[in-house]
């Protein structure tokens, strides 16, 4: 017996672009969303798939979409167990995507499928990456509020210049995707990620839609946490192959402002300036040095743990090899 997830109807031929579609609890949408992709990338004659990812909804998503794949070949769903959140069921989308363009939409029409083909043309011309750009976004204010302050944080970090990293309407070379590792709430890092392996990234304005069935999945702990992830994606990108140069960086400076506070002290001290034992400037001064040295050997200890761990090829992204060839490219076909 085998334990296989069922693929038996899904089409055999690869398509040009894959859709994919996480979604979590949007029972009303799920319908017309795949009938206005087909009306799109039909009169496009382009070929697709779609890949509805359910992210542990508790409504009838599941049944709607059951019945999607069963009058659709190029529709698949991939159901989770529970809920692991948009990154995990963007990743699971991407492991099973076969096309060499991959597009993701949110399920709950507030992205438009009418903007599909500029995201193909902008792909055609080039880019790795085209990020939708919500130019008038139909949102509640505390969304629009914490995303300007993200997006402005994330670009300062990143040297990026995108005005919505957040939009979850974007199309990929399929290249460029799935060389990404993502889980928790990253998703929203896909853009900065991908810019720090090399990739070309455009932005395009969409038009946004309000949500007009069901309710948004992200609630006010999102500055929170994307202020958290933030921090663990600067970190994983721009110093996890030198974990020393941010620990070391900081435990120096604790170091050197401690150590200046110390002098100082002992100066007066030395100066006969009085006693200094119940000067606070002393506990503060100890406590930096004490901290700084913790924060070295931090560094050190992780820089240990990296030189045995870490996969030599996680570090670069090579675009191609270009070798030297003697044979003429007759010769060469007909060898393959
Ligand atoms: N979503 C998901 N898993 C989650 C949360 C959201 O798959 O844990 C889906 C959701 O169904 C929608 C998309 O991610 O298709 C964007 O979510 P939402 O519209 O709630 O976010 P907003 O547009 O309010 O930022
Ligand atoms: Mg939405």
């Amino acid at each position: 017996m085998s334990f296989e997830p069922s693929r038996k109807n899904f089409e055999k031929s690869i398509p040009q672009v894959s859709f994919i579609i996480p979604f979590l609890d949007e029972e009303n949408t799920l319908n017309i969303l795949r009938h206005q992709i087909h009306t799109v990338l039909s009169e496009q004659q382009v070929s697709y798939e779609i890949i509805f990812v359910n992210d542990g909804s508790k409504d009838s998503s599941e049944a709607v979409c059951r019945a999607l794949v069963n009058d659709h070949s190029n529709v698949k769903l991939i159901n989770f167990r529970s809920n692991f959140g948009k990154s995990a069921a963007l990743s699971a989308g991407f492991g099973e995507a076969r096309g060499e363009i991959i597009i993701t939409m949110d399920a709950d029409l507030q992205d438009d499928p009418i903007e599909i083909p500029r995201f193909l043309s902008a792909i055609e011309e080039g880019v790795d990456v085209v990020c939708g750009w919500k130019k008038v976004r139909h949102d509640p204010l505390g969304k629009t509020m914490p995303s300007k302050l993200f997006n402005a944080v994330v670009n300062k970090t990143f040297g990026l210049k995108l005005r919505d990293h957040n939009c979850g309407f974007k199309a990929y070379r399929s290249e460029a995707i799935k060389s990404l590792n993502l889980y928790g709430e990253l998703h929203r890092f896909i853009p900065a990620l991908l810019h720090n392996r090399g990739f070309a990234l455009c932005e395009l304005p969409v038009q946004h839609q309000p949500r007009k069935f069901g309710v948004s999945k992200f609630g006010a702990g999102r500055l929170i946490k994307g202020a958290l992830d933030l921090m663990t994606v600067a970190l994983t990108t721009r110093y996890a192959s030198r974990p020393l140069h941010i620990f070391g960086a900081l435990g120096l400076i604790m170091i050197l402002i401690g150590g200046l506070s110390l002098s100082y002290l002992a100066g007066i001290w030395v100066l006969g300036g009085g006693p200094i034992g119940d000067r606070p400037l002393l506990l503060f001064g100890m406590l930096l040095m004490l901290f700084g040295g913790q924060l070295i050997g931090t560094g050190l200890i992780a820089e240990i743990i990296l030189s045995r761990s870490m996969d030599e090829r996680s570090k670069y992204e090579i675009r191609d090899i270009v070798v030297y060839n003697r044979e003429p490219m007759a010769a060469l076909v007909q060898k393959n």
